[in-house]
């Protein structure tokens, strides 16, 4: 049986019911087969082994009281991965799909990603299976607090520093930021994303969807082909969604489609971004609402979508963002998109493609960006954002954006190089994990059995 292999059949005995898990270090495994063959270290020093077992998993219980005075119970999770290549770093997300499979493919794919940055960041990921739809403000800053209860003790600004994700905006980092001062009686930069008032950074909330569409214009570029003027069907409403959608209108792209779980807009003549704002960002509602707004756009709500996939798409478009959440774009919705003149596929989620719908992407020879390095922006702002806490400054949004820049040009290059060299150039998911393992692997190793 082949290192691979016997690594991911250990691994689902281990670690029973991970189904999202094991699709992450599935795909993560196949690219490494050539470079696993190549140099024996890997084997030597178990890499593959060491690099799926998280060094670290936290599990604890949220309690916490509602309006009506009743006590709700969450499960609460911080997972920390890997920290070869610097203090742990990934998001936190708060919604009802949470479970230790979720947590643990966001973490995994979160160590590549860093290590792809070039920064000095290990991986990890957390959150809860709390939904906070529907919650009052009162509610969401109990809730917060009393995971900060838990999560303080194992996290610092050396040792873990968590960010935002699904559900975990600037306010909720406020509440969790707000406790771990109270509990610590320390104020340092031990979340990012928090807001400019008080140590957050200019850019940080733009730059997941703003350096996700840097790297499709790079990738364009790469085939002789520009942003300027095509169609791009978007996918989700939230930050990393508004700020694609926002990047895109200003490269004179057209983003026509947008989408959040109850529905999915389509808009002809572009999204109306400032209403989109509005009604997500100021007014935190539904898609449905923009519809009203905007009599021009046709709003299809999740009952009406095809049986077999998501409605988003289904419209003729040719560049792709997926930009809402894990397995939204299946095998049905990529061959959808191929008939329908889809030259490209760029990745704002984390792992947005199932399996199947990625191998039709690579089989169909379209540029295809993974998330690892598309969305990579974001973490490598909060790095910016890490540093500016460090030496007490504060740099401007023109410097936070140039930084992004370079950072995406330079992730795009040695995911392109490495594809390259692995003789594969059209492969960037070949390229991503390759490029992102070298750095963990190596560093693995240097840093001895521990
Ligand atoms: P967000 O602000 O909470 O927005 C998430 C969007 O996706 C919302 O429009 C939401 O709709 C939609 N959505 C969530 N779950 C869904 C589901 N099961 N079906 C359909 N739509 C769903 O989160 P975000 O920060 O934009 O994150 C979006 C994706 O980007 C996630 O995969 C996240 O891991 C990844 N990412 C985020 C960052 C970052 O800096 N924020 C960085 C790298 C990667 P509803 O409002 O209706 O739930």
């Amino acid at each position: 049986m082949s290192y691979t292999h016997n690594t991911i059949t250990k691994l689902r005995k281990s670690s029973p019911a991970q189904t999202e898990f094991y699709q992450a270090v599935e795909e993560v495994l196949d690219s490494l087969v050539t470079v696993l063959d190549e140099d024996s270290r890997f084997c030597q020093h178990s890499i593959i082994e060491r690099m799926v077992e998280p060094e670290r998993q936290i599990m604890f219980r949220v309690a916490w009281v509602d309006d009506e005075g009743k006590i709700q119970v969450n499960k609460g999770y911080r997972i920390e991965f890997n920290s070869a290549l610097g203090p742990y770093k990934g998001g936190l997300r708060f919604h009802p799909s949470v479970t230790t499979s979720i947590v643990k493919f966001l973490g995994f794919e979160q160590v590549l990603k860093n290590a792809l940055t070039g920064l000095p960041l290990g991986g990890a990921k957390g959150g809860a299976d709390f939904n906070p739809k529907g919650r009052s403000d009162g509610e969401i800053m109990r809730f917060c607090q009393a995971f900060m209860n838990e999560l303080y003790r194992h996290i610092g600004p050396r040792t873990d520093v968590p960010a935002g994700d699904i559900g975990v905006g600037t306010r909720e980092l406020g509440y969790m930021f707000g406790q771990y001062k109270k509990l610590t009686n320390q104020f340092n930069g031990v979340l990012t994303g928090k807001d400019i008032l008080w140590g957050g950074s200019l850019g940080r909330k733009e730059a997941t969807g703003y350096g996700c569409v840097y790297f499709a214009k790079h990738m364009l570029e790469g085939i002789d082909d520009t942003l300027e003027g095509k169609e791009c069907l978007v996918s989700g409403s939230g930050n990393v969604a508004i700020h694609t959608i926002e990047k895109l209108i200003d490269l004179g792209a057209r983003p026509i489609t947008c989408s959040d779980s109850d529905g999915t807009i389509y808009q002809k003549k572009g999204i109306d971004i400032k209403c989109l704002k509005q009604i997500k960002e100021i007014e935190n509602g539904r898609l449905s609402d923009y519809a009203k707004h905007n009599p021009d756009a046709e709003y299809i709500s999740r009952e009406n979508y095809p049986d077999d996939g998501n409605a988003v798409w289904r419209f003729s478009g040719q560049v792709a963002f997926p930009c809402a959440t894990q397995n939204e774009l299946n095998a049905a919705d990529a061959r959808a998109l191929l008939d329908n003149g889809c030259i490209a596929v760029c990745e704002g989620a984390n792992m947005p493609c199932t399996s199947e719908a990625a191998d039709l992407f690579l089989k169909a020879e379209i540029a295809y960006a993974p998330g690892k390095a598309a969305n990579a922006g974001g973490v490598a702002t909060s790095q910016l954002e890490m540093a500016q806490n460090a030496s007490m400054q504060r740099w401007t949004f023109k410097q936070v954006d140039d930084e992004l820049r370079d950072i995406m040009l330079d992730i795009y290059q040695r995911t392109r190089d490495t594809a390259a060299e692995l003789d594969q150039p059209n492969n960037l998911i070949l390229g991503a994990n390759v490029a992102g393992f070298r750095r963990v692997a190596d560093a693995m190793i240097q840093q001895g059995v521990v």
